[in-house]
Order: C-alpha cells, then structure tokens, then sequence
C-alpha cells in the first residue's frame, strides 16, 4: 500500500497499523503526526495546529482502520503540535504533566495571542516585515510565520487550547496488544518532551527531538540536555523516525539534529563577530538560527552565573 493523500498530510504506511502523516509543506497542519492501531483502539499523536487538522486525522484513522481514535497523545506543548487536540472532543489526551501545567499556565496568554484582531495584526506586521526584503533565510522564516498565522485566522472556530488530561513522567505503556510506549527523557526541545515508541517494529515517532528540512527550536528546553537526550533516543536503536517535521528518516536524522544542536551551542561559545560552524552555515541569515544562538548564549551564561558547569 502507498501513501495516501489527505487534506492536511501524506500518511505513510511504516507497517501494518501505523501510518506516519507527513505535513502538507504549504497546509495548515504545520507539524507531522501519527496514527497508530495500537491493537484494539486507534491512537493520535500530535494533533497539528487547528481544530480542522484533529478532525481530519479522525477521518484518516476511520479511513486506515475503520475505527475512530480512542487516544491521543502530545509530544510537547507548542501549539503546532496541541492546537489540533480540540478537534477530537471527548477522548483522553495523554502528555507529560510538565506539558499540561505549561498549557494550563499559558492557556490565557495564548487565547489573547488568538483573539481575531490580535492575529490580523500580526498577520500584517509579518507579511510587512517579509516584503521588506531580506536574506533568503529570513524571507523563509517569515513565510513559514506568515502561513502560521492564516492557518490559525482561517480556523472555523475561536481556538483554545486543549491540554493533556493524562499524564505521565517517564514512561507510559499503552493499552493494547502492540506495547506501544510513550517515553519521556526530560527536558530538551521543551521542558519535558514525549515520544511515541513502537518497539515491536522500532518505529520512533520523535515530536520535535529531531527536526528535518527546518530548523528545531531550542527557546522552549535545555539544548545541551537535549543532546543527552538524542543519546537515549538512538540507544533505542529505532529503524524509522519520524520527526516532528520533515520526512521520515532513520538514525541519520537524530545525527542531523545533534550537528545542528553542536553547531548552535558551539556559535554561543565562540565570539559574537567569529565565523559560524559549519554544521549551522547553511542556516546563516535567518531568525531561527539568530534566536536559537542567542537564546543559547543566554542560557549558557545563567548556567555560568549560577555556578553550573
Ligand atoms: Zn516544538
């Protein structure tokens, strides 16, 4: 069977019952998901970033499996990947419980941030800042924020977020004849990031721990704990991945991220006016690289002050 083509991802069939959804590079889903038959009941992982992206992943498990989820499950708590969750009432969402006291602390913040007017606003400061040109990076990022923001103003309904209302710390084994895990290393991309982990086929459903094609965001977690964290993902030694964007990839991919991790921890280290690492070359002149190397510097320097190595 070959990958089927939905409104808001390609869904790849990575073995009997398990269906990795690739973002559409231009939808409204934003990040990658799952649907996984987890023996007797279907499973959701991340919900993408408006209500309409967790209807439809409902739609393409009936289609896969001819059962509507039972379960889902957050990787993290940026809203690209919850958002979606209001989209499937009336099923328990599981996540860290560091991720749901971040939705429920936020919750607030961010329906502000929602508020109709608020997102015209942006919308125009962004498509402003984008069309006053620029490096080819920086043009990309706004893009990326500019379709961000149409896809949260074309949601059919005023959007809230939907946190987690099951959670876990380190380790959760699903009901179900698979023995899928929902596994937790701490904190990396975000303060306490999960992951989807099928040990019976090792396929690793990563969230944002491994980010392809874009660069991940580190202003959420610890970057050199998350490097750590990378190592327990390949201990796991999984087969397929697939990461909270891009395609589906393999071990190469958490060795993508880690490069980059170095790359942007060793730019933080060096001199402001010293050469980038190659690793992070090809990201020059883009927000997301600027951000995540001075989001590191400072938090290399609050470690320094506070006395940690
Ligand atoms: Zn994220």
């Amino acid at each position: 069977m070959g990958p089927v083509r939905r409104p808001h991802h390609t869904f790849q069939p990575l073995a009997e019952g398990v269906r990795a959804g690739i973002a559409h590079p231009s939808g409204a889903a934003i990040c990658n998901s799952g649907v996984v038959d987890l023996g007797e009941t279907p499973l959701v992982f991340d919900t993408g970033m408006i209500p309409d992206v967790g209807r439809s992943l409902r739609e393409a498990s009936i289609a896969a499996f001819g059962r509507a989820p039972a379960l889902v499950a957050n990787s993290h708590w940026h809203l690209d990947h919850t958002l979606g969750n209001q989209g499937l009432p009336g099923i328990p969402i599981w996540g860290t419980r560091r991720t749901r006291e971040i939705l429920l602390e936020q919750r607030s913040a961010i329906e502000a941030d929602l508020d109709r007017a608020g997102l015209e606003r942006g919308l125009q400061e962004l498509e402003a800042r984008r069309d006053q040109g620029g490096s080819e990076g920086v043009f990309r990022d706004l893009e990326f924020l500019v379709r961000i923001q149409r896809a949260l103003l074309a949601a059919a309904e005023p959007i809230s977020p939907t946190p987690p209302d099951r959670t876990f710390d380190s380790r959760l084994v699903l009901p179900g004849s698979r023995g899928a895990e929902l596994r937790s290393f701490g904190s990396g991309h975000t303060d306490a990031d999960a992951v989807l982990w099928l040990p019976g086929e090792r396929i690793l459903f990563a969230g944002d721990l491994v980010v392809l094609g874009v660069q991940g965001s580190l202003g959420s977690g610890d970057p050199p704990h998350w490097l750590a964290v990378l190592d327990e993902l390949e201990r796991l030694r999984p087969e397929a991945i697939v990461p909270g964007h891009g395609p589906v990839t393999d071990v190469a991919g958490i060795d993508e991220t880690r490069q980059y991790l170095r790359g942007v921890l060793s730019a933080a280290e060096a001199p402001r006016a010293a050469p980038l690492p190659a690793a992070i070359r090809r990201w020059e002149g883009s927000l997301s690289l600027e951000g995540n190397v001075s989001f590191a510097r400072d938090w290399l320097a609050k470690q320094r002050s506070s006395g940690r190595p």
